[in-house]
């Protein structure tokens, strides 16, 4: 495929964030051209495609990734970095939906995420700058009152490694005026998102894994016994298919496109501050969001910047001026940071489902999918990864507890869905500015 054709990532390259301008080396991988065959074939090279493909080399499958721009250009290789324990949709709300027995299933999963991360890195010696913890940010008594209950609903399934720090506690680690307190994770951190990718990518690769690039995928054959995924180039046969394009899949899988909705948030990255000046912002490194329904997001990099998130535009497109509107934000919690220089700022896609809850499946009876992580997947995309092996390696146990998680549509059909959830979050940023 001539790169300028490309049907959703422009020329195919990364998009001009700070990531990819400090991202360690790696190879051009070469497109897929011809007829090939393999045990298993991956389409998305972001956290879920090289989490299951990584699970699945080491087991000893013939894994190939087909990937339609390069290693990490989604989500994966471009998001806050922060490694959060959970599934989005709170354990509370899975209780509520779908009863006791899902939520005891999904509370013994919720770290498992941050785990595998630092198993990968330790093991493949992934240098993606690493640090611990997480915070979580309360602007009103009322994100008080409900940290305080996720707290002891998570202890009441035995995670324990949280802490509710008070205004003055909170100060400690964020020189900020701006919150009532906090919870912190001390199992949560953060890391540079396309290094991790690509430290996973050079790791798959190194035990047989094949990955080819600017190969957007324009069809697949999933009711076939031995699925198909065709390019303009090549097609790649295989015994079983999984399907990892998540907000970037638009419609080629025309069963998974109502399942999600592609929504972009922004980050921009300052200017080096300096040892002195991040440590006095974010002394003890933690990243740190806040709870809201359109959050703020923020840590500092390895090299000390600051990297500052937020936003949502239902649809999945980008602002025009992404500097303009995180600025304001910025400056609400770090005003000592006014006038400083934005070196980078760039936006990309989450899929969100309807409920928050990412949801898994098959179609067909080769074909797998995972996706909709809901602005939060990097440590579930990495679950998500793992279990989708288990199950292809024939242990279905886990893959089976996802794939009856019932799932809904966006209200609205194709037209109206995006104007239905702006009015929605629009509801949920009112009860937020209103503190209720
Ligand atoms: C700006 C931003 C900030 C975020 N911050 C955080 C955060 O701090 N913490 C957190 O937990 N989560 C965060 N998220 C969400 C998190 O990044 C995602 O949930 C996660 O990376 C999803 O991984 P994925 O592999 O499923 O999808 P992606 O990383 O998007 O990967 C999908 C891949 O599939 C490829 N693809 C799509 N269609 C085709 C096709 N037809 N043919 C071939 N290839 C195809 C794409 O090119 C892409 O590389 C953020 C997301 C964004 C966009």
């Amino acid at each position: 495929m001539n790169s300028t054709t490309h049907p959703y990532a422009g020329n195919g390259q990364h998009t001009g964030s700070y990531y990819a301008a400090t991202a360690n080396p790696a190879p051009v991988r070469a497109e897929l051209v011809g007829d090939q065959q393999v045990d298993v074939c991956i389409v998305g090279a972001g956290y879920s495609g090289l989490s299951t493909g990584l699970h699945l080399v080491e087991k000893g499958y013939k894994v190939a990734i087909i990937e339609g721009a390069r290693v990490g250009w989604g989500a994966s290789g471009r998001n806050g970095g922060q490694i959060v324990n959970g599934l989005n949709a709170s354990l509370q709300t899975i209780k509520k939906r779908y009863g006791e027995d899902t939520a005891n299933f999904v509370a013994g999963l919720v770290q498992e995420g941050g785990q595998i991360i630092r198993e990968r890195i330790k093991t493949y010696e992934i240098q993606c700058d690493l640090k611990d913890k997480n915070i979580f940010a309360a602007l009103t008594k009322a994100h008080m009152n409900e940290l305080e209950q996720r707290m002891k609903l998570w202890a009441s399934y035995g995670i324990r490694n949280q802490q509710m720090l008070s205004k003055s506690e909170l100060r400690q680690h964020v020189a900020s005026d701006l919150y009532e307190g906090a919870l912190i994770d001390h199992s949560g951190g953060h890391m540079h998102p396309l290094n991790l990718c690509l430290g996973e990518a050079a790791a798959f690769e190194k035990l047989g894994g094949m990955i080819y690039e600017m190969s957007p995928v324009i069809s697949v054959d999933t009711e076939a016994t031995a699925p198909v995924a065709r390019t303009s180039r090549g097609t790649m046969t295989c015994r079983t298919l999984v399907l990892c394009g998540n907000a970037y899949l638009g419609s080629v899988v025309p069963e998974l496109t109502w399942r999600v909705m592609p929504v972009s948030t922004q980050v921009m990255a300052t200017e080096p501050l300096g040892e002195e000046r991040a440590n006095a912002l974010i002394p003890q490194d933690a990243c740190v969001e806040d709870i809201r329904y359109i959050l703020d997001y923020y840590r500092l990099s390895g090299d000390k910047r600051l990297l500052f998130g937020g936003g949502t535009v239902y649809g999945g497109t980008d602002p025009d001026n992404i500097e303009a509107k995180l600025r304001r934000n910025m400056d609400k919690v770090f005003p000592q940071l006014k006038g400083v220089r934005i070196d980078y700022a760039w936006s990309g896609n989450f899929a969100l489902s309807f409920s928050r809850v990412p949801q898994m499946g098959r179609i067909g009876d080769n074909t797998y999918f995972a996706h909709g992580y809901s602005g939060h997947g990097v440590t579930g995309s990495h679950t998500f990864g793992r279990i989708l092996s288990e199950a292809i390696d024939g242990d279905l146990s886990r893959f089976d507890v996802f794939k009856d998680v019932p799932w809904y549509p966006f209200p609205g059909g194709r037209i109206f869905r995006v104007p239905y959830s702006m009015v929605g979050s629009w509801w949920y940023g009112l009860r937020d500015k209103l503190g209720i």
